[in-house]
């Protein structure tokens, strides 16, 4: 017999963590909706080449892409992350901007699997398209600061930088890679093989040894052009004017090469792992062009779902819905009264339950109370007989008979469900 296990990097979400995972996402959508993001799907699979615009020299698309040639001989690949779709989507459908919108769902990387590192991972996000006013960079960050908020986490630092325009990037790579060049003795193998393909990734070693040459290296910020060093100044101010707590970290230069101007990540100090970010995003006002759209600047950020969650854990916050029933209806008569009931009960707005099998009322009273029901409706012979059943508050233990017409009514009415 053939067993079979989840594959490295994948986990099954079991109840009742799925319907955490659920909430989570409802409770984006509420924090969204509020600032009019209007919720999009994009599919899970795209032409490879929507995703080869992340940029030549990220991990993301030169190791960890799921890509593959279909039964039609088309190149495609699971979706690493959702931008590149969104701005996709927009280059195809050319909405009217600005365009405000916010997604949920599965990713997919190859990379080194471990806690808080998944191959297939959730996020929720936004993406607001079509301006390159500073004052909407802050909004969007607004938005990711409510919902941490809203979960009830405390312990979530905003850092901040700005990579520049497209020229100002490419004059601070230069001047960092000849930084690095002129110390690369300095440096361990791993980050002279990362020289050689993206040189602000350098920057995010976390090596003990390279901490210092780290440190050293020329920062950003001399490099910025008047346009986007005034942006930034704006785009802090903003967060000032909203009581909104940050740190710019010029050493922010985030994963993926399409970022410019504001970038931005969320870090949890109740995380002890390596994996402390919980979300992060930033500008990307060339991509919808490389995707072959009207140049439109975008901003937009994603937050993954498992490790905000790891983080909630870890600040006991945001627990579990409840998933206590409302009744729970014990038939020792053979069941058919427990199924109508039950239906009836539905009907009426009341999470019910039953047992089955025809168990013995013992056993039936423990599964009532391990259902975490607030009332028990008990039916055995001499209630069919006279009409009524007994109800039970699983709360303090009293008990009453009602006539068994009218105890869907009066049972519904107590838990305030419907007006007796
Ligand atoms: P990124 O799309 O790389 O900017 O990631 C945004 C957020 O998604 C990160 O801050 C993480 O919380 C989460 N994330 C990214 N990659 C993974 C992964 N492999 N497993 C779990 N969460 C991830």
């Amino acid at each position: 017999m053939p067993s079979f296990q989840t594959t490295p990097g994948t986990r099954d979400i079991l109840p009742p963590d799925a319907a955490r995972w659920r909430s989570f996402v409802e409770e984006f959508d509420a924090v969204v909706s509020l600032a009019g993001f209007q919720h999009i799907v994009v599919p899970m699979f795209e032409d490879l080449g929507v995703f080869q615009r992340l940029g030549d020299a990220t991990d993301v698309v030169t190791k960890e892409m799921y890509d593959f040639v279909d039964k039609g001989g088309r190149h495609v690949a699971l979706r690493p992350e959702q931008t590149a779709g969104v701005c996709r989507s927009f280059a195809q459908h050319r909405p009217l901007p600005p365009w405000k919108v916010w997604y949920s769902g599965p990713n997919f990387r190859y990379e080194r699997a471990q806690h808080g590192r998944y191959r297939q991972f959730d996020q929720v996000g936004v993406e607001a398209l079509g301006s390159d006013d500073p004052l909407l960079d802050v909004e969007v960050i607004a938005l990711a600061v409510d919902f941490f908020r809203n979960l009830g986490l405390r312990n979530v630092v905003l850092n901040i930088n700005s990579l520049g325009d497209s020229g100002d990037r490419a004059r601070y790579v230069e001047a960092l890679s000849q930084y690095f060049q002129g110390r690369i003795s300095e440096l361990s193998p791993e980050s002279v093989a990362t020289l050689e393909r993206n040189p602000l990734r350098v920057l995010d070693s976390k090596r003990e040894s390279e901490q210092a040459v780290v440190a050293q290296a020329p920062s950003i910020s001399g490099f910025l052009s008047d346009e986007a060093a005034s942006h930034f100044t704006q785009v802090k101010q903003g967060l000032d004017a909203l009581g909104i707590a940050y740190v710019v970290n010029e050493r922010l230069v985030r994963g993926l090469d399409y970022y410019c101007r504001t970038t931005f990540e969320f870090q949890s100090t109740a995380l002890e792992s390596a994996q402390t970010a919980v979300g992060g995003g930033g500008r990307y006002d060339g991509l919808v062009e490389d995707l072959g759209g009207p140049a439109t600047p975008g901003i937009g950020f994603a937050i993954g779902l498992d490790r905000t969650l790891l983080a909630c854990d870890a600040e006991q916050v945001f627990p579990h819905p409840s998933t206590k029933a409302d009744v729970f209806v014990i038939d020792t008569t053979g069941g058919m009264q427990a199924l109508q009931l039950c239906q009836q009960f539905r009907t009426a707005g009341c999470a019910s339950e039953r047992a089955y099998g025809g168990r013995a009322m013992k056993a039936q009273m423990k599964a009532a109370d391990k259902s975490g029901a607030t009332y028990a409706v008990i039916i055995g012979t001499d209630e069919l007989s006279q009409g009524v059943a007994t109800v039970k508050s699983m709360v303090d233990g009293q008990q009453e008979e009602i006539l068994l017409d009218a105890v869907v009514q009066h049972v519904a009415a107590q838990l305030g469900k419907v007006n007796s």
